[in-house]
């Protein structure tokens, strides 16, 4: 072709690359790829009008080198645009800060999912108040004058007759003391005593209380619902067992556990090798705590059981130490 012959293709590969190494801004790399590469180019058109072997290699190895020229020149042009930025003041090299997105802490997500469960088994979620008082927390629910628990080394007392409750049985006494039965209450919340923390002690710490107060209750229907709890919380397949305990408030008194959902009962680390997780505590209201409330035992029965929420949440996600939940790691707390 004339077009071919008429070219010196030496002086313009190096015409080209000159041409491309000297863009100094992106606007004009593309000006020069156009003219040199692009489709109106004479090597375009040439390429087009190639008929011989050795012209179209030719004419390919010098478009092949102007296309990695131009690539080249992009990323040093790129280059030297960060370098004038960050010679600015302003290092666009560095990522930016990622927006971290805020959640439920642990503890509050299974709160609610706890919640959540009661609320379907009909029962009605209360927030019980943390300061309480001392007939509450400890008279109305049959314990001792002297117990050691109503010592101001395991309580935090307010003045002689307010403390920050120990447990969140006192909020049972509110129930039946402000409302008539049929009672179906669950009442999440912070509880406190006076602990050293350590990886399983806390002065505060989160407990769930459950009162079913109406007539012609039966054991069975504690177990049913104890049962129905685990197995929304921890798996169909869940088993419970009761074993016989002491609460003041409850007469009979019963602990239950929990098949392990870790190992399915197998035996594993978590629930000592025993195939159990204990769980917490249960019984039947003792007919002395109705009387305490003015409801006469003869005509309502009740049972009330409660737990931990730190518990189940350490059981669940293997946490080694109570003391995560309250440090606000983040390292810690976004893993959930
Ligand atoms: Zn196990």
């Amino acid at each position: 072709m004339d077009s071919l012959a008429a070219v010196d293709w030496t002086a313009y590969e190096t015409q080209a690359t000159a041409a491309i190494g000297a863009a100094l801004a992106d606007s004009e790399l593309e000006d020069a790829r156009v003219h040199w590469l692009g489709r109106k180019s004479e090597l375009a058109l040439a390429l087009r009008g190639v008929r011989d072997k050795e012209s179209g290699m030719l004419l390919n190895g010098i478009r092949g080198r102007l296309e990695e020229a131009v690539q080249h020149r992009e990323q040093e042009l790129r280059r030297l645009a960060y370098q004038h930025a960050a010679e600015r003041g302003v290092d666009v090299t560095i990522p930016g800060t990622p927006v971290k997105r805020g959640r439920l802490h642990l503890l509050t997500q299974i709160r609610r999912e706890i919640e959540d469960i009661f609320l379907g088994l009909g029962y009605e979620v209360w927030d019980g108040a943390e300061v309480s008082t001392v007939w509450e927390n400890f008279d109305a629910l049959n314990t001792d004058a002297g117990h050691p628990s109503r010592s101001t080394l395991d309580t935090f007392y307010l003045d002689d007759d307010t403390i920050l409750r120990t447990q969140t049985s006192p909020d049972q006494i509110r129930a039946m003391m402000t409302r008539k039965p049929p009672i179906y209450m669950v009442s999440p919340g912070r509880v406190y005593r006076r602990d050293t923390p350590d990886a399983t002690h806390s002065p505060t710490f989160q407990q769930v209380e459950c009162l079913a107060v109406d007539r012609g209750i039966t054991l069975a229907d504690l177990r049913g619902t104890v049962l129905q709890y685990f197995r929304l919380l921890f798996g169909p397949e869940r088993e419970v067992r009761m074993r016989t305990s002491y609460f003041p408030f409850t007469e009979p008194s019963v602990e239950f556990d929990v098949t392990c959902f870790l190992c399915d009962g197998a035996g594993c680390a978590v629930c000592k090798h025993s195939g159990w997780i204990e769980m917490g505590g249960a019984g039947w209201v003792d007919p002395d705590v109705f009387r305490n409330v003015d409801l006469d035992p003869e005509e309502w029965q009740g049972f009330a059981f409660g737990f931990g929420i730190e518990r189940i949440a350490m059981l669940r996600h293997g946490l080694p130490d109570l003391r995560a939940f309250w440090e606000n790691d983040i390292r810690v707390l976004e893993q959930f």
